[in-house]
């Protein structure tokens, strides 16, 4: 290991001494001038020093905290540069999770819930995911469950829901309501609804479920889900649509030193006028809670098939292809506007036509209003062509993908076909570009856990070992990257956090196993033994 004889020091705070010294560690920097490093030194929430044992031990005084590593695998902490904590969180304080694969089980889970709840209130299920049970759960089984309250069961994806009779009635949908603009009531064979929602036809029943959570309730949320994913080695998250009672949910959290990581929030595009109203940009915030870019909307859901796309869906009637969500216009205008007054912008856009859509409007507002730096974003960007991908090469436009769909939500790709997936979540196609593709869970929508990340996307394969996109296959390194540095990058916060060098934030994971000596298939294996934050333990096995 050439790169021992090398000690890197914080020149500023060389005579700074460690508060706590970490040696005998197989450490895996992703700095590019020290990538190895068996020992660091931390002060004040950062590392201090990085090199060998010889090197590093030598600075300990006598209240240095030495702590041996037994030649466990360190790695810096990871970033889930897209998901949603603190919704999670307050929605597990209050809803049913349908995370089941058996139908009878979530209506059970569903009655027991009705029979708490007063007659005619609404019974709200998250969590749940039509790929993993034998069938899609439709309004009968709602019905026969819960017959006296309105039932609404969310989709994990967020775009989608599964409604009963008494809640198609109180939102007075029938047989024969249209679906809206951007929306979708689902018909069976026979004619009649089926209970199946998506997207902005799930307003109607959104808006009648009362919103009884409390400022508590977004602190506890942000604090449940912080500890959570902690616990699985993220130790910075994007919240990629945060409502000012999500911020202020992080920063109450944070406030009562409950919040275990950091988060950067993108604004939702519904609160960016009070943002704004408030001289706030990105940026603003610390090292713990951070203003992100505006979040906006081209398109639907990849795991519940409303994603826009060019070709149709396979084994669906009618050509369908998906739903647009904001009109070019709006795109524009929310988007011009927000970058002239400082905002990163960060579309969700799955599709290859809600992308392109995405980044003419991008090359628009960079034409109009040039700005140095922008690091526009396309959050998830999944279906892409090499036309697209040369124009995000032109314009440096940051991807955001799913990083463990291919795992996890094997059972939807057969909507996409075996040829399309060769270009969806394309991390290969992006990292030869010259791209800084991200890591990203979209939490709920699949799970924050890096070790399920870099599984997914080194060997292409699905949970039941169907193999799906092998051309996009990228190695461990560049996966590691993708989830440390090029995280931070996304965020502008490059120079503080993602590598494990002097001056760094102290974010780091430890872990059981290395994943250098782990087969691919069984990284998702590979247990998390402690996660650091700014130099304190906030999850140890
Ligand atoms: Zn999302």
């Amino acid at each position: 290991m050439q790169s021992m004889s090398c000690l890197l020091v914080l020149p500023l705070l060389r005579s700074e001494e460690p508060e706590i010294i970490l040696y005998n560690g197989n450490i895996w920097t992703v700095d590019e001038s020290q990538p190895l490093a068996q020992a660091i030194a931390i002060s004040g929430g950062r590392f201090l020093a990085v090199g060998s044992n010889d090197d590093v031990l030598p600075l300990a005084t006598a209240r240095t905290r030495k702590i041996d590593l037994a030649f466990k695998t360190v790695l810096p902490g990871f970033n889930d540069a897209h998901s949603h904590p603190v919704s999670a969180g307050v929605m597990r304080l209050r809803r049913v999770a349908c995370d089941s694969d058996s139908i009878e089980k979530i209506q059970s889970a569903l009655h027991e819930r009705a029979l708490q709840t007063p007659r005619g209130e609404w019974v709200v299920g998250f969590l749940y995911d039509d790929g993993k049970t034998p069938r899609p759960i439709n309004r009968h089984d709602l019905d026969s469950a819960v017959p006296d309250h309105p039932v609404l069961v969310q989709h994990r994806g967020g775009h989608t829901v599964f409604v009963n009779s008494m809640a198609l009635e109180l939102a007075h949908v029938d047989d024969q309501t249209p679906d809206p603009v951007g929306g979708r009531f689902e018909h069976g064979a026979d004619g009649h609804l089926t209970g199946f929602v998506g997207d902005a036809g799930t307003e109607v029943f959104f808006k009648l479920i009362p919103n009884k959570n409390t400022r508590e309730d977004y602190r506890q949320g942000a604090s449940l889900i912080s500890k959570l994913f902690t616990s699985k080695g993220v130790t910075s998250a994007c919240d990629a649509d945060a409502t000012p009672d999500g911020v202020q949910g992080y920063q109450d959290a944070r406030d009562n030193a409950a919040l275990a990581m950091r988060v950067y929030c993108h604004v939702s595009a519904s609160s960016l006028e009070h943002f704004m109203a408030a001289g706030i940009h990105t940026g603003f915030g610390d090292d713990w809670v951070r203003i992100g870019g505006v979040k906006m909307y081209a398109d639907g859901s990849i795991s519940e098939r409303t994603a826009w796309l060019s070709q149709p869906y396979i084994g669906i009637a009618n050509n369908y292809v998906g739903l647009q969500l904001f009109s070019r216009e709006k795109l524009y205008e929310m988007g011009r506007k927000a970058h002239a007054a400082g905002w990163q912008l960060a579309t969700h856009a799955n599709g290859d036509l809600a992308i392109d859509r995405t980044l003419g409007v991008y090359e628009q507002i960079q034409k109009e209003l040039p700005e140095k730096d922008p690091r526009f974003r396309i959050e998830h960007c999944t279906l892409l062509t090499d036309a697209l991908i040369q124009r995000m090469r032109a314009l440096q436009v940051i991807p955001a993908p799913f990083s463990c769909y291919v795992y996890f939500h094997g059972d939807v790709m057969h909507f996409y076909g075996e040829d399309r997936t060769k270009f969806m979540f394309p991390m290969r196609s992006f990292i030869d570009a010259g791209l800084r593709p991200t890591d990203s869970s979209d939490y709920t929508a699949s799970p924050a856990d890096p070790m399920m990340w870099l599984q997914s996307q080194l060997t292409r394969t699905d949970m039941k070992g169907n193999v799906w996109g092998p051309n996009q296959r990228i190695n461990l390194s560049e996966a590691i990257r993708c989830g440390t540095v090029n995280g931070a990058y996304a965020a502008f916060e490059e120079r503080i956090k993602g590598s494990i060098q002097p001056g760094q934030l102290a974010d780091l994971v430890v872990l059981a196993q290395d994943p250098f000596k782990t087969e691919p298939s069984k990284l998702v294996g590979i247990q998390v033994e402690r996660t650091m934050v700014g130099g304190a333990w906030k999850y140890e096995s």
